[in-house]
């Protein structure tokens, strides 16, 4: 039982490796520098990970470079893309990667007899981001498509990457007829695996390293440990197809940090919106279609509590 993991020595994918070795999966985990122990060390010491991980170099904007990752492989997990938002050169930095990426991970798949199904990193970025109105009675499911130009318009940049990325990964798989199902995680948090500090973490940092504001916004949130379980059932559950999106709750980071505050009264916690404008609305995000994959959630109290607790450790906090 032989899977790929893309973008191995991520924030996902590294508890996604550590729960794949968990289940007896034998892993190819693909990094861009093998010899970097902080993109490596954290996967070294996996249980496991002596007798049944493999790191492979491969680079998404490479042709061809995902063909020995992914050979010989019954599951394919491609997690890699980049996740940040400042940017210069949006085109070369988020979408190529993202878009290109993609496209040269599954041409890898559809070189190979082995691989069943593909599974597919998307977000609620791609899923979400378009001109429909939004309020507690909305609900957000995976019908709904966020819209490229409505992110062109906005520079919303990361999230027209994985706009586009799903857009071209479903286009490849139906070409290609390759089994392929996206999970389309909201705002993940929980424990950091890897040494290096991670978009969503971050934004949990930022609102108890000092800073008195917080974002006006409105995001779903859900546990990484859920989070990688669900990449794994939607590769084992024969009835898995199409997209799962994933949120645990809906809230403002007003919301959030209230969490916070309950949570660690001595800590300085960020108390007001960054704007002047009316609080971002609030949405739903349906969890009806991911019952089918039989993933509970973790709540998201624990979550965020789990996610403090591993930047201290971590040396992040202030
Ligand atoms: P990380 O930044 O921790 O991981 C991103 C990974 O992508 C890293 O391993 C990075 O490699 C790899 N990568 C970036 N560019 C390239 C490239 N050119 N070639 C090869 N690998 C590359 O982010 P997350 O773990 O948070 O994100 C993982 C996936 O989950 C992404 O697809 C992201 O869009 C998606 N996602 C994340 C959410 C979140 O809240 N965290 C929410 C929804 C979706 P390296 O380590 O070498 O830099």
């Amino acid at each position: 039982k032989t899977v790929c993991v893309t973008g191995a020595s991520g924030f996902i994918a590294s508890w996604l490796v550590k729960l794949l070795l968990h289940r007896g999966y034998t892993v190819k985990a693909s990094v861009r520098d093998p010899a970097d122990p902080k993109k490596t060390e954290h996967l070294r010491s996996l249980e496991g990970a002596s007798e049944r991980l493999h790191l492979v170099k491969a680079n998404l904007l490479e042709d061809g470079s995902f063909d020995s990752a992914i050979d010989g492989c019954v599951g394919v997990f491609h997690t890699a893309s980049p996740f940040y938002h400042d940017t210069t050169d949006p085109q070369a930095e988020l979408l190529d990667p993202a878009v290109k990426g993609t496209l040269n991970v599954l041409n890898s798949c559809s070189k190979t007899s082995t691989v069943k199904r593909v599974i597919v990193t998307s977000s609620v970025a791609a899923v979400a981001y378009n001109e429909r109105p939004r309020g507690s009675d909305v609900i957000v499911d995976e019908t709904w498509f966020s819209n490229a130009d409505f992110c062109e318009q906005n520079k919303s940049w990361y999230v027209l990457s994985k706009t586009l990325a799903e857009e071209a990964a479903w286009k490849f798989a139906k070409d290609h007829d390759i089994d392929l199902v996206t999970i389309n995680p909201a705002m993940v948090i929980g424990p950091l695996l890897q040494p290096t500090l991670n978009t969503s973490s971050e934004a949990i940092l930022n609102l108890i390293n000092g800073s008195s504001t917080f974002p006006n916004m409105t995001f779903g949130w859900v546990d990484v440990r859920d989070v990688c379980e669900a990449h794994i059932l939607a590769y084992e559950v024969p009835s898995a197809t199409g997209r799962y999106c994933l949120v645990e709750r809906v809230l403002h980071y007003s919301n959030l940090a209230k969490i916070i505050k309950e949570l660690y009264p001595s800590i300085q916690v960020a108390d007001k919106p960054a704007d002047d404008k009316p609080l971002a609305p609030d949405f739903q995000v349906s969890k009806e279609k991911v019952k089918g994959l039989g993933l509970t959630y973790t709540p998201l109290e624990e979550s965020i509590k789990v996610t403090i607790e591993s930047l201290k450790e971590k040396g992040f906090v202030n």
